[in-house]
């Protein structure tokens, strides 16, 4: 919805703006790498339109900051990065899906083999094709997800018809904790992926995502694949965010209006208002990713916008289209017919908006508006 070919939409129709500061994601990747030995290559997840920041721009801003390794999910976001970066290393964490090796090959996509089935495949046509293609391989070290079984990425590390056809071109777990690094499963998680991977100390390894990267250099190898960091999220919990702010959602203020005290605002008529209140509604909703359950009521509280250093909590249900929010004691020059106000971004953290509506702030992100404007650049 972005633009038709000849006839660019006037800003002044869209309901919200997505900006996006690709200096900061190129600052935030070169900080990740400066907590890295130079012997560990910093790599970058760019799956899910990169975290909803726009793969193409954020893969060609982090391209140029120095980063030669992206993760995407699926093998159709990894054709979609070849398109922009042609000389990248691209890995598909979704591995291979069945039947499809000779499209892999023919983009020079490595897939991250994720079960048994998968390395045999490969292998098998590696071995017809007379060639061995790159690809992961994946080991389960106890997120139960994708990856081998430890006993099985043993036995098809050993099988002189699996590895031998092909050679990993790189060894790699996940972890499951790593939002709460004081979990003990982070530690047995390393220690389960050295006492596996250790008979091959030839093929290099890779382990942390932003929250490996940033719990120390144990969980660093040879390669680190950090995604929410790069875009301004919070990948530990409890410690406090040292990333800059990649994204600002902002949405125009279309009336504002008063609720006289005792009336309900929003559907399902759950919130009442306790005195008489200002009311601004605002263009965006939850089909532009901000999301339901943020929604406040007479029993919980939801989240807020900011505008001019003022915070606007929301009233009621959040709408597909659109946010009711008290402004009740912003300033009236602030409150424009057209007027922002920011509803994502530096003055109001994902992070924070995703404790109001249970859940991280990675959803924020990867939810965000395919109906916003969506400028780069700072977000100031
Ligand atoms: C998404 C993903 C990453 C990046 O994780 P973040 O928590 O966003 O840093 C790394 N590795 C794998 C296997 C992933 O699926």
């Amino acid at each position: 919805m972005s633009s038709t070919s000849n006839h660019p939409i006037p800003s002044g129709l869209y309901g919200g703006r997505l900006t996006i500061d690709l200096d900061a994601i190129s600052d935030n990747w070169a900080y990740l790498r400066g907590k890295l030995n130079g012997a560990t290559e910093c790599a970058a997840a760019l799956k899910a339109d990169a975290y909803g920041t726009g793969q193409e721009k954020a893969g060609q801003a982090l391209f140029s900051a120095g980063c030669r390794t992206f993760f995407v999910a699926v093998p159709t976001e990894a054709l979609a990065l070849r398109q922009t970066l042609p000389d990248a290393v691209i890995y598909a964490l979704d591995g291979l899906f069945p039947g499809t090796a000779e499209h892999f090959v023919e983009h020079r996509i490595r897939p991250v083999l994720g079960s048994f089935e998968e390395v045999v495949e490969w292998a098998e046509f590696c071995k017809v094709a007379g060639k061995s293609f790159e690809a992961a391989v994946h080991v389960d070290t106890g997120i139960h997800r994708l990856g081998l079984a430890p006993a099985e990425f043993s036995a098809a590390m050993n099988d002189p018809d699996l590895i031998g056809p092909f050679e990993p071109s790189l060894i790699m777990s996940h972890l499951a904790c790593g939002s709460t690094p004081e979990h003990p499963m982070n530690d047995r998680q390393l220690k389960l992926f050295r006492e596996i991977t250790e008979p091959f100390p030839q093929f290099p390894k890779s382990l942390a995502n932003s929250a490996g990267v940033l719990m120390g250099s144990d969980y660093h190898f040879d390669l680190v694949r950090p995604g929410i960091s790069l875009y301004g999220g919070q990948a530990i919990e409890t410690a406090t965010n040292p990333m800059k702010p990649v994204a600002k959602v902002e949405a125009r203020i279309m009336i504002v209006r008063d609720v006289p005290k005792g009336d309900t605002i929003g559907y399902g008529a759950r919130h009442t208002a306790k005195r008489a209140l200002k009311n601004a509604v605002v263009a965006a909703g939850y089909a532009d990713g901000l999301l339901r359950r943020a929604s406040a009521s007479d029993e919980q509280s939801g989240g807020f916008g900011m505008i001019g250093g003022y915070k606007a909590p929301i009233l009621g249900r959040i709408s597909m289209d659109m946010i009711t929010l008290d402004v009740t004691d912003v300033p009236e020059k602030l409150l424009q017919r057209g007027a922002f106000v920011e509803m994502l971004g530096p003055n109001v953290a994902a992070t924070e908006l995703a404790a109001y509506a249970e859940t991280i702030d990675y959803e924020y992100l990867t939810s965000l508006g395919q109906r916003f404007e969506r400028v780069y650049g700072p977000l100031t």
